[in-house]
């Protein structure tokens, strides 16, 4: 079936780039398609480990111009999204035993000039990366770095006792996932058209127009638009060969897996830990009950492979964290785990760890232009959509820099005081819940609650009303739509939960 309307920009791929693309389109007045073959969020963009960061390792890279772009964004996203981002500190355990990826530029350049260091990362080194992470993207709000005695404190208590100083600096967090339907929202409110469940199956340049079919329940549609976008992440090669075009791209997949374990600490900060393998992973704490531990890069064959995270991967991060760690945990402590594929580009590193982070747009320009998105973190992605749209119609003014995401049209420092709002307008609901919601949902959360004086509750904390808003605004279809992407209410819900939140999703 052929459809009537013509598209400005046809996007495959409903990640965090292919969402951010439609709004930034959607916004600049363009009519905007963008198809997603499953949720929102289900490929890459829900299994990162959700910082706005500049990439403190990629310094050793010398990756300037990428590091300084994230870190630049870091502070305008945590601007536009303060309710489902917020300021980290991270804390840096300094040891004389951590080594150098012998491969990156920083370490042979060290190895010329101080062959006595024998590979290993000296205090001094760390700490002229952290000045330069502090000063090249012009930060303002967050914290600077500063050193920190471990002994007798919180930050101490958790890590073995040979670990004596540290030093502490500062990202940003996000829930990647909800960073990406909230993108999703905001372009279908600005007009766009977003299919999820709908896959791109081939386009072909017919009359100065891209035709593009696309399968839906089993059924193929046949869409027109004057360009055409490939953001298919991980898939990006493999919707390539469907596409009539002389482009062709080579893409690198590396897994990348994440485990979660009951909480390891009390306080709110993070730990930046390295390896004596020149690897680093970071300890984060989780939904308030876990601590978030991650994570791996090893080569991963084929797109088609579901990634998980394998034993032994589970394995390398527990005896990884062990090293740091006071109290030992083991694989009985792990209670969730996640793997995703970078879609990295494909520089000839030998490396998982050393393949470029940055990305690049590559554009077939003509009468009906082909634009494909190559690599990309969630942190660049504003940045990318912008560019992307700027090359596709440049008439038109870029506008998303500091324009709230829904919901996050409050400051940081407001956050506290919106808890409290929220918390006297619902007494009857749980301070946890109340937490949750702010942070999910930010101002909105008055709508998704409404005039309501009791809440129908499906178990964790989750409502019905919060289930009818996530079906009605945020394209969410299914349980683990809801329960693993629009929240992580998954980690919480028993059998009976999960079992009544699918009865109310069957009778809707
Ligand atoms: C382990 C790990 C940790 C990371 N940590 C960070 C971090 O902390 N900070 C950071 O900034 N970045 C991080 N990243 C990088 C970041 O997650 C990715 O670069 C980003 O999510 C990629 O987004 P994307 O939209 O390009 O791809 P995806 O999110 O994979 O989106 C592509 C979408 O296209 C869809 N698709 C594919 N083929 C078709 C088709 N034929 N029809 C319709 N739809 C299709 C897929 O289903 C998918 O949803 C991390 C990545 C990994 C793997």
């Amino acid at each position: 079936m052929m459809q009537d309307q013509i598209s400005d920009i046809f996007i495959i791929g409903g990640g965090v780039n292919g969402c951010g693309i439609a709004r930034d389109a959607a916004g600049r007045g363009l009519s905007v398609t963008l198809v997603e073959q499953g949720d929102l969020a289900s490929g890459t963009s829900s299994a990162s480990t959700k910082l706005f960061h500049g990439g403190l390792r990629y310094l050793e890279y010398f990756e300037l111009r990428l590091v300084r772009e994230a870190l630049k964004e870091r502070e305008v996203l945590l601007g536009m999204m303060p309710h489902i981002s917020w300021p980290m500190r991270f804390v840096l355990p300094l040891s004389p035993d951590m080594r150098f990826d012998t491969e990156t530029p920083a370490a042979r350049l060290l190895a010329r000039v101080m062959p006595w260091m024998k590979g290993r990362r000296p205090d001094w080194m760390i700490r002229l990366g952290l000045f330069l992470y502090d000063h090249l993207g012009g930060r303002k709000e967050l914290p600077a770095t500063s050193g920190l005695r471990l002994k007798g404190t919180a930050e101490g208590a958790v890590l073995d006792e040979r670990f004596a100083r540290a030093f502490e600096y500062s990202d940003v967090w996000v829930d990647d996932a909800r960073l990406v339907s909230l993108n999703a929202r905001d372009a279908h409110e600005r007009g766009a058209h977003v299919l999820t469940r709908t896959r791109f199956v081939n386009a072909a340049r017919v009359d100065g127009l891209w035709q593009v079919t696309v399968e839906c329940d089993g059924v193929n549609e046949v869409h027109r638009a004057r360009a055409l976008v490939n953001a298919a992440g991980p898939w990006v090669a493999e919707a390539l060969s469907h596409v009539s075009t002389g482009m062709r791209g080579q893409i690198r997949l590396v897994r990348g897996s994440h485990i979660v374990v009951p909480k390891l600490y009390d306080h709110d900060k993070c730990y930046f830990l390295q390896g004596t393998d020149g690897r680093i992973c970071f300890l984060i704490p989780y939904e308030e009950d876990f601590t978030l531990i991650g994570t791996t890069d090893a080569d991963h064959s084929s797109v088609d492979e579901r990634p998980e995270a394998s034993e032994a991967e589970q394995a390398y991060l527990i005896e990884f964290v062990n090293s740091y760690l006071r109290a030992d945990i083991s694989l009985a402590d792990v209670v969730w785990s996640y793997s995703g594929v970078r879609p990295l580009q494909d520089d000839g590193q030998t490396s998982a760890s050393a393949a470029t982070r940055d990305y690049e747009l590559r554009l077939e320009a003509g009468e009906a232009p082909l634009l494909t998105v190559f690599g990309g973190k969630i942190t660049t992605y504003r940045k990318l959509a912008e560019a992307a749209v700027s090359k596709l119609a440049p008439e038109h003014a870029p506008w998303t820099k500091g324009v709230a995401l829904a919901g996050g049209d409050f400051t940081v420092s407001e956050k506290p005081a919106l808890e409290a709002r929220v918390a006297e307008a619902y007494p009857f609901i749980e301070p946890r819940t109340v937490r949750r919601l702010v942070r999910s949902y930010g101002l909105d959360v008055f709508e998704v609650l409404g005039d309501c004086v009791a809440l129908v509750d499906l178990g964790a904390g989750l409502s019905t009303r919060e289930v009818d808003w996530l079906i009605g605004h945020e394209f969410a279809l299914t349980a683990e739509d809801i329960l693993w992407r629009r929240s992580k209410l998954g980690l919480r819900m028993n059998a009976d939960g999960v079992a009544a939140l699918e009865a109310y999703l069957a009778a809707r």
